[in-house]
């Protein structure tokens, strides 16, 4: 197919999503448990952007002519790797779709996508959309499946020419090896974090309060990039707790579709009992728990948003990924402390930054290791922009142009002149 083709059947797609977006948010909340307006406001229209984005690139991927010495005409051509092989999370299935689809489609390669076994609907809903687009049968192929099976099966296929996984830093290093031990094919892993949110004493407080909030509840705290390590300077530290936990307190829980709700119910038991058992590891090592702390309700995996103080470096909860809504706030004196605890982590896929001064914004972001540095914002996920991992948070970006190179081959083409070159 011409890739001008190409582009217009992911413009059809993006359409089609438009059209059919209340009923994709309403499957998205079923299945994952976030909250309606959420998905309707935030993730659907993101989904939408994202394809429109990649359906402009599908035109204008191309090779280039190369000046090599000798008497030879020289190019190189840009060719789709094949067959993708994707594995993808729960936690923003549809987002995570067009994030590892888009780039693939418009690169001109084949698909075969296993969503995660806790939210399956929405990708299978979609994929019936891009056969109403006009894409033919056997260029997208959606599975659903368990991981250590049919993900297992994707990441170890001897045909599948490359693979794509987001998930835990755990099940990345299998895939890996599954890929390594049998043909090889290249990896893109996008994993998990525990990215600093830091808060420097000149920052406009408010504003960090509210984002240092979202950076880390946002999704019930289900995000690879949230912001689960808030740094706060001595010098506001007292002021920033108090707006802190007046805010988590103030958060709406309940039934993800009614209105208003910030906070649903976390994906399921498994991960509802392991951030309980994190949030007992807290108060056990000796951090104060200053709101939450517990279930809510009676029914359903909900959790109250909870926020501990003065954690230290070395506790669980300041070390691994909780994937949950547990804030920990935790205090730094200087700006070389803050960096050094900040990059004292396994993990490098994001980072926060609070300050009204430029000097301290630059020296911040370039001593991050992180994937990302916002700066005075958080979680901006523009098409456009590139994402993953520093350290064992990944390997390769996503979104943007960047990520088009994940999906190709390059072939160098070399002809013999009969007449001199140069
Ligand atoms: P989480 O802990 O967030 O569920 P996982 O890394 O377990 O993260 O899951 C992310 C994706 O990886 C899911 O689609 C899951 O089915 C898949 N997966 C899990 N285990 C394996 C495995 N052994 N091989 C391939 N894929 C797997």
């Amino acid at each position: 197919m011409t890739p001008y083709e190409r582009s217009k059947i992911i413009l059809r797609f993006a359409d089609l999503l438009e059209k059919h977006s209340d009923e994709i948010a309403a499957l998205e909340t079923w299945d994952n448990g976030k909250p309606h307006e959420q998905a309707a406001k935030a993730e659907i229209p993101m989904l939408i952007r994202l394809f429109r984005y990649y359906a402009g690139w599908a035109d204008k991927i191309h090779g280039l002519t190369v000046p090599a010495d000798g008497n030879y005409h020289v190019q190189t051509l840009h060719e789709p790797i094949g067959v993708a092989g994707q594995i993808i999370p729960w936690n923003f299935p549809l987002l995570m779709f067009a994030w590892k689809v888009g780039p693939a489609l418009a690169c001109g390669n084949t698909i075969v996508l296993k969503s995660a076994e806790q939210t399956p609907l929405s990708a299978l809903y979609v994929s019936k959309l891009f056969h109403e687009a006009g894409l033919p049968p056997g260029v997208l192929n959606v599975i659903s499946g368990f991981g250590p099976t049919a993900g297992a099966a994707l990441a170890s296929h001897m045909d599948v020419d490359k693979l794509a996984f987001t998930g835990s830093t755990e099940t990345g290093k299998i895939v890996l090896q599954m890929a390594a031990k049998s043909n090889l094919k290249p990896v893109t892993l996008e994993l998990g974090g525990k990215s600093p949110f830091i808060v420097c004493g000149d920052a406009d407080i408010d504003k960090a309060v509210e984002l240092a909030h979202f950076a880390l509840f946002f999704n019930q705290g289900q995000c690879c990039c949230a912001g689960s390590r808030t740094y706060v300077h001595e010098s506001i530290y007292d002021e920033f707790l108090e707006k802190a936990k007046a805010r988590a307190m103030r958060r709406v829980v309940g039934d993800p579709f009614r209105k208003g709700v910030e906070q649903g119910p976390q994906i399921d038991s498994e991960q509802f009992e392991k951030i309980l058992r994190y949030i007992r590891s807290g108060v056990e090592s000796g951090a104060t728990l200053e709101s939450g702390g517990e279930r809510f309700g009676s029914k359903g995996y909900y959790i109250q948003p909870t926020v501990f103080s003065n954690v230290q470096d070395d506790m669980l909860i300041a070390k691994d990924e909780i994937f949950g809504p547990v804030q920990s706030i935790l205090k730094f004196k200087d700006l070389d402390e803050v960096i050094r605890r900040a990059n004292t982590t396994r993990y490098g896929l994001a980072a926060g930054v609070f300050t009204q001064n430029i000097d301290t914004a630059n020296t911040l972001t370039r001593a991050l290791r992180a994937g990302t540095v916002w700066i005075n914002c958080f979680d901006v996920f523009d098409a456009a922009i590139p994402f993953g991992g520093y350290k064992m948070s990944g390997q390769g970006r996503e979104k943007g142009i960047y990520s088009l190179n994940n999906y190709l081959q390059v072939k160098a083409v070399v002809t013999s002149l009969k007449k001199p070159a140069w």
